[in-house]
């Protein structure tokens, strides 16, 4: 008889930093300083958890929802769900409600963990939700008086009170579904991302890597980035699995308060957005005797560029490695990492240009293809020089959307990333546009086609475009430029108003624009290249639009 080979099974890997490391500590930050577990605990809580939603009627492949920062809580739900084979659909708390709304019953969550400071958000939907059987609050010091009529909702710590601490993890296949993760489009709804056992497996051996984020059991872990997105980067199952220190921010995102945590709990490694490091970066300068930093080596960043100035800010004034990363939901995330030294033929490449090769979105990670290709989806030379849309295929990189057929994002078996870039003789990718029609700020997409069709629904709007603009401190902000219908007055603060009953806030047009013409292409469509390179080269006054 054949033998049976063994499932790549995330199961396999979460409980053993417990088993190896159960003394080391899960840190979460409070409202009044920090609350501790350690791994044999937490690991205790996560199995509990498990039969308290299985005794909840999840069962395998069911959705169950987190709507939660990234704390002690929300890991258990990783480590739960993913061990009893159900799927850890991460809700981005940064939604709207409408987005919101239509991914819980897209993806129909049969049960939603969600940390009490959050439940004013989940509340807007109320009644519009009818998947959701039961809400299980995680409460924080100071939401003791939680209230939600979403569905029958209990204390997380009732639920899982007195439930066994052992689980038995049920064999399945690995490519059963463990996660899911909703992205921005380009058009329409958001479209959701399912990952597998076996390619969130493949991920976390993958990420730690030395060449990519080196993780070593002795590592203290910070993830800054959310764990609602992308899987918190790997970093969670990395943790688990290797028993590292884990220390969690929860909804504690003021610079200030990022550095005092980092610096009093010995963090090693951490990792988020250009945004937060920038933010980080100013927090330091102003009070740099102030935090010890001396355990921090690297910090990972990615979800957009992190200017060269930053990457060598760090390295200078901390001997911080910044590390860049590139990837996608669709990625898992990681695609591409660069570091400062990741080739022999660098060691003795002086410190600048070891400096520029982490302004580099970086090099392919081992098991992956990434090439660039043309309109005809022809391949072009990794010369330098030559500049197409990067595409990407391997065992972590999605093929489909959640039951949603997208043909136009695939091609064969490749993904099409909507980013373009070049690579270079060292086999470094170097991203420099982007063929999809989205905004990014501080981290969260901001669909520029939604936002249009949004405006023109309002009456006495003949056509709007937005564009992304830099940003010092967001990296991109969204700018719509508005045509009128001859002889209409729809003034900014009634578009502004218009779009805020869609849109969150902080996805709301920086500057509304009243113009007369806007440029288009040769085939018609509006050239958002040129409106995007004039605002930014004219400061918004350029003359043939106004
Ligand atoms: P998301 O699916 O929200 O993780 O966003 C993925 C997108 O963010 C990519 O397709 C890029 O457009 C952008 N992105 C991610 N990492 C980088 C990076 N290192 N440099 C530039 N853009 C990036």
């Amino acid at each position: 008889m054949a033998m049976q080979r063994t499932p790549l099974l995330m199961s396999r890997l979460i409980d053993r930093g417990a088993e190896l490391a159960p003394n080391v500590e899960i840190v979460t930050a409070t409202a009044s300083g920090t609350r501790r577990h350690t791994y044999a605990e937490s690991r205790n809580r996560a199995h509990q958890l498990a039969h308290a939603l299985a005794d909840a009627g999840v069962g395998i492949g069911d959705r169950v929802g987190t709507f939660m920062w990234n704390g002690s809580r929300h890991l258990e739900a990783y480590h739960a769900v993913a061990g009893m084979g159900a799927v850890l659909h991460t809700l981005n708390i940064r939604l709207s409600a409408h987005d919101l709304e239509y991914i819980i019953n897209h993806a129909e969550d049969k049960v939603i963990i969600a940390d009490a400071d959050a439940l004013p958000l989940l509340e807007a939907i109320a009644g519009r939700i009818p998947s959701v059987q039961k809400v299980v609050v995680a409460v924080e010091d100071g939401f003791e008086d939680w209230h939600t009529t979403v569905a029958p909702a209990e204390d997380y710590e009732a639920f899982i009170a007195g439930k066994p601490t052992r689980y038995e993890w049920p064999a399945i296949a690995e490519t059963a579904p463990l996660g899911l993760c909703y992205t921005s489009g380009t058009t329409g709804r958001p479209k959701g991302v399912e990952y597998e056992h076996r390619s969130q497996y493949l991920h976390t051996m993958a990420i730690c890597m030395t060449d990519s984020m080196g993780l070593s059991a002795t590592d203290a872990v910070c993830g800054i980035v959310p764990m609602f997105h992308v899987m918190g980067w790997g970093m969670p199952w990395a943790g688990l699995m290797l028993g590292c220190k884990q220390v969690m921010p929860h909804r504690f995102m003021d610079p200030a308060r990022i550095l005092r945590l980092m610096a009093d709990e010995g963090v090693t490694l951490s990792a988020g957005v250009p945004t937060i490091w920038q933010g980080v970066k100013a927090a330091y300068e102003a009070n740099p005797s102030g935090y010890d930093l001396s355990q921090l080596s690297r910090l990972t960043c990615g979800g957009a560029a992190p200017p060269p100035s930053l990457i060598r800010w760090y390295w200078d004034a901390l001997g911080v490695e910044m590390i860049q990363g590139w990837g996608m939901t669709e990625t898992s995330p990681l695609a591409t990492l660069s570091r400062r030294v990741m080739q022999r033929a660098h060691i003795d490449l002086s410190p600048d240009e070891q400096s520029a090769n982490v302004a580099k979105a970086g090099q392919v990670m081992p098991g992956l293809e990434l090439g660039i290709f043309d309109d005809d989806f022809n391949r072009l030379p990794h010369d330098g020089e030559a500049v197409g849309e990067i595409l990407v295929r391997g065992p972590w990189i999605c093929a489909e959307y959640y039951q949603n057929p997208q043909p136009d994002s695939f091609h064969d078996d490749w993904l099409i990333t909507g980013d373009v870039g070049k690579i270079d003789a060292d086999g470094y990718v170097i991203i420099s546009d982007r063929s999809k029609d989205l905004v990014k700020s501080g981290g969260e997409w901001i669909s520029s086609v939604d936002l249009e069709n949004h405006i023109v629904a309002l009456p006495g709007v003949a056509q709007a475009c937005v564009v992304a603009q830099p940003h010092p401190r967001w990296g991109e902000r969204p700018v719509a430029l508005v045509i009128l219908d001859d002889g209409a007055d729809v003034p900014e603060a009634r578009i502004l108003e218009h779009c805020a009953t869609a849109f969150a806030k902080w996805q709301l047009p920086d500057d509304v624009l009243h113009v007369k013409d806007i440029p288009l292409t040769s085939t018609g469509k509006m050239d958002k290249k040129t409106v995007r390179a004039g605002l930014a080269a004219e400061g918004y006054k350029l003359p043939s639009l106004r």
